[in-house]
């Protein structure tokens, strides 16, 4: 099985800089969003993504959860030794394609999706607040979508020295369309609009252009960014 990947990021049309970034390196890709105060998140999510793209070349798919803790500690340390960066952080979102199936290791709010059937199933889980409280049953899902503080997260790549991280395996089948996502996308196009733009744009390039596309014309509150892979049979 092979895949087909397209990226798309954009700064959208309220913030001053661009913190989102993504990872498009066959087998691997990743989705980040970061943040902190002067250049912090733009730091931040550029340090995850070097060091998941550093650790992934030297130790693979079966370490990339370690790879990620890894990235923690970079970005962990570069915060406590530079008051410029201090306290910056970054969600990371990461896919390794293998045999016939996906790693996922993933932190904060970005998101994985699988779209089999024309239907989207969410594979993650968000490190919010919001979902906690979804989850103890205080929030429905609809009202954590508009809160007030959907985004603070209980789980971000460099603002502790630890940190725990979701890792899974997600079985593929070919036809299979996933969607890695930054919360700029989640925020301003819903999920019915995305699975539309998914369903009717074949190629992954274009689908990832259209959907950071549909964010602005939402209002593009947020930076967007968007990784589409596609499972195609092994060339015969
Ligand atoms: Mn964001």
């Amino acid at each position: 099985m092979r895949v087909k990947a397209g990226a798309a990021t954009d700064i959208g049309l309220v913030r001053e800089a661009n913190e989102d970034g993504y990872l498009n390196r066959p087998p691997l890709y990743a989705v980040a969003d970061g943040m902190g105060g002067h250049r912090g998140g733009e730091v931040a999510s550029a340090l995850a993504l070097e060091t998941l793209e550093r650790g992934f070349e030297r130790e693979g798919s079966e370490k990339l959860a370690d790879t990620v803790r890894e990235a923690n500690g970079v970005i962990f340390e570069r915060g406590s030794r530079d008051r410029e960066v201090a306290g910056m952080g970054t969600t990371l979102t990461v896919a390794a394609a293998q045999e016939d199936s996906l790693h996922l290791v993933h932190v904060g709010d970005s998101r994985a999706y699988l779209l089999r059937d024309g239907e989207l199933k969410l594979l993650t889980e968000d490190h919010t607040m919001v979902q906690e409280m979804v989850n103890e049953g205080t929030l429905t899902a609809e009202e954590a979508h508009d809160h007030p503080q959907r985004s603070i997260l209980t789980r971000a790549l460099g603002v502790w020295g630890e940190i725990e991280v979701d890792d899974l395996n997600v079985p593929l089948l070919e036809g299979d369309r996933i969607l890695l996502c930054t919360d700029g996308l989640t925020a301003t196009v819903p999920d019915e609009r995305a699975v539309e733009i998914l369903r009717d744009t074949p190629d992954p390039q274009d689908a990832a252009a259209r959907l950071v596309e549909t964010a602005n014309e939402g209002g593009g509150i947020d930076n967007t960014t968007v990784v589409v892979l596609d499972v195609e049979a092994d060339p015969k």
